[in-house]
């Protein structure tokens, strides 16, 4: 995700929008599917580079009930200030906590502008953190540990609601 507009980029008041079909940067912890896509503008607004646009992208998810890995289409818009500053190692540059005033995401990769670090950044923020594999998933047996979406495992199950519990204990 590099870009040779450093020098335009310079000036005050410049403004950029570039396009994104590259792979997802490193780092982010999770999978993606094919590349991220969108739009970045990017506008010296004096000191800081003020970047906005919209990307979408698809992660490979595990399902919340059955654990089977799923695609997952997102997409979202952002607004984020950045720096010309050098990105050292992108790795070490902590996520984005709420109490936190987030810092200027570095831009810099030589002489070129790089854009994979606000890319790494927004993924972290913005790909969904929970998903099912569709609404009517019947998840796992917590028995057997059967996928309950291939079939019925044959498990006795006794489901007995909490709250008869004790009423249960009494009758017996
Ligand atoms: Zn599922
Ligand atoms: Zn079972």
């Amino acid at each position: 995700m590099r870009y040779d507009i450093r020098d335009k980029l310079s000036r005050r008041d410049a403004q950029i929008t570039v396009e994104v079909d590259d792979p997802a940067p490193p780092g982010t912890d999770v999978e993606f599917v094919g590349d991220v896509r969108g739009e970045i503008t990017l506008r010296n607004v004096g000191g800081e580079i003020a970047a906005w646009g919209h990307l979408e992208a698809t992660a490979l998810l595990e399902c919340g009930r059955c654990l089977t890995e799923h695609e997952v289409p997102f997409s979202f818009d952002f607004s984020e200030t950045c720096r010309l500053e050098q990105i050292d190692e992108p790795l070490s540059y902590t996520q984005v906590t709420a109490d936190d005033e987030p810092a200027a995401i570095p831009l810099l990769d030589g002489d070129a502008v790089d854009l994979s670090e606000l890319v790494r950044q927004l993924l972290v923020l913005y790909t969904p953190s929970r998903s099912v594999c569709r609404p009517d998933c019947k998840g796992i047996c917590p028995q057997c540990g059967k996928n309950l979406n291939d079939g019925p495992c044959g498990c006795e199950r006794e489901e007995i609601d909490p709250r008869l519990a004790p009423l249960r204990e009494l009758l017996q």
